[in-house]
């Protein structure tokens, strides 16, 4: 796949506001919040698309999810309750092709999403 500006942000090449790092998982905050809180949780090895997802990769998908759903425990939103999203493709509302979990939290969300 090619470089994306989030292979940028986990080199460090450009800044982020980092909330979260492991070995596998990097979040930042969304510059373009939808909520109070707006997350991303990306691999550091970079994967273009769910749709790329091949069956080695399910152990580094639920670690995306677990990350997410541990941010929104330690911030206090499980209880209330949280969205979150993977874009993928076009007609999916993907712009940047390198997978990334959207975390939304802090609004009560609708259904169905645009
Ligand atoms: O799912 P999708 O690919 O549309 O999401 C990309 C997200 O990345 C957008 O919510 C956009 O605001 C965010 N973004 C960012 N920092 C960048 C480029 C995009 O937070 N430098």
């Amino acid at each position: 796949m090619t470089d994306t500006i989030f292979s940028k942000i986990v080199r460090r090449e450009i800044p982020a506001d980092i909330v979260y790092e492991d070995d596998e998982v990097l979040a930042f905050r969304d510059l373009n919040p939808q909520a109070p809180v707006h997350l991303l949780f990306i691999p550091k090895r970079p994967l273009a698309t769910l749709d790329d997802a091949a069956a080695g990769d399910a152990e580094l998908l639920g670690k995306l999810l677990l990350a997410a759903a541990a941010y929104a425990k330690r911030e206090g939103f499980a209880g209330q309750g949280y969205r979150t999203v993977i874009n993928c493709n076009e007609d999916g509302g993907q712009t940047v092709y390198h997978l990334h979990v959207h975390l939304l939290a802090g609004r009560r969300m609708h259904w169905p999403p645009g």
